[in-house]
């Protein structure tokens, strides 16, 4: 899974309408499964700040992921704070040779939390950049709000799975809807 994916829906919200929510950057196994990666780089760094510095990008994220899935403008701020961001962490570049041929290595000039958080918005601009931009959705169950790229052909998913949770879900909201207006108008009301 994408890390921005994966950061924008660390911010939990029951789809079955609970009203329940889990922030999961404040659940430690979450953040340490989401940031080992960084494990090295992240050496003497509080987990408050971690904590703090995900959900400012988090938020600066689906402050962007919500436009564009709506068709909303994005306003030009959020995208000058994302690129402030990818700046704060430049990266060089480095050849590597292997038995198996050459590639090329991007390797961070700073370590960090910058280098972090830099690498997660790299992975949000490179689906802006390499993927379908449009193809990147909200769930339209109200209570779930999951964020998702959508595979499908012809770009019609709605929900965040459409077999099970939340695409099940509305389909049977759907039904009852419409019973209960059927039976509504048996008995004359
Ligand atoms: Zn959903």
């Amino acid at each position: 899974m994408d890390l921005w994916l994966d950061l924008l829906n660390s911010d939990w919200h029951d789809y079955r309408g609970s009203g329940r929510r889990e922030d999961r950057v404040q659940v430690p196994e979450w953040l340490h499964r989401y940031t080992t990666r960084w494990k090295q780089s992240l050496t003497g760094v509080s987990e408050s700040s971690i904590r703090t510095e995900l959900k400012d990008l988090r938020i600066l994220l689906r402050g962007i992921v919500d436009r564009l899935a709506s068709g909303r403008r994005v306003p030009r701020r959020l995208w000058d704070r994302l690129n402030d961001v990818l700046a704060a962490a430049p990266i060089s570049r480095r050849l590597v040779r292997s038995p198996g041929g050459f590639a090329l290595d991007l390797v961070p000039v700073q370590r960090g939390i910058a280098g972090m958080v830099a690498e997660i918005a790299a992975s949000f601009c490179r689906t802006l950049a390499e993927s379908e931009p449009d193809r990147i959705k909200v769930c339209d169950n109200p209570d779930c709000l999951w964020v998702f790229y959508d595979q499908s052909k012809n770009r019609s998913r709605r929900w965040c799975e459409s077999a099970t949770g939340c695409g099940l879900l509305m389909k049977v909201r759907r039904f009852r809807g419409r019973r209960k207006r059927a039976s509504a108008r048996r008995h004359g009301s």
